[in-house]
């Protein structure tokens, strides 16, 4: 569940407003948006692998926040972590972080044409 959002690295460009699929944030007027509808959140990484600062932390647990602040994010070595091991971005050549996404091609797949027949 997304927990936080470090107003310390965000730089207001709403990656995460457009990615995210259950509309958890609201965007702030250039500022770090708001996490509006915390309940909301699935879980899916999206707002993490698409923040180009690395300003977001979504823990773990699917069904409850997990509570930290921004100095034990910035200490703990986890923020980007999702990013960085999806090989995205800088990543994209190192070979310890391979981009696997094309894996849930398939998934995609059959959600569109879930979606088409519904
Ligand atoms: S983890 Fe997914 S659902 Fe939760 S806030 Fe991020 S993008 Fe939205
Ligand atoms: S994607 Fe990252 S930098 Fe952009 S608004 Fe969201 S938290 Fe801030």
């Amino acid at each position: 569940m997304i927990d936080l959002i470090l107003t310390s690295r965000c730089t207001g460009c709403n990656a995460c407003v457009i990615v995210c699929p259950t509309n958890v944030f609201e965007p702030r007027g250039g500022g770090p948006p708001a996490i509006a509808r915390q309940d909301a959140c699935q879980t899916c990484f999206m707002c993490e692998l698409y923040c180009p600062a690395d300003a977001l932390y979504v823990g773990p647990d699917c069904e409850a926040p997990s509570p930290t602040d921004e100095a034990t994010l910035l200490a703990s070595g986890r923020l980007g972590q999702y990013r960085r091991d999806s090989g995205w971005d800088e990543w994209a050549d190192d070979p310890r972080y391979a981009n696997q996404h094309w894996r849930m091609d398939a998934i995609f797949a059959r959600a569109r044409a879930a979606s088409a027949r519904s």
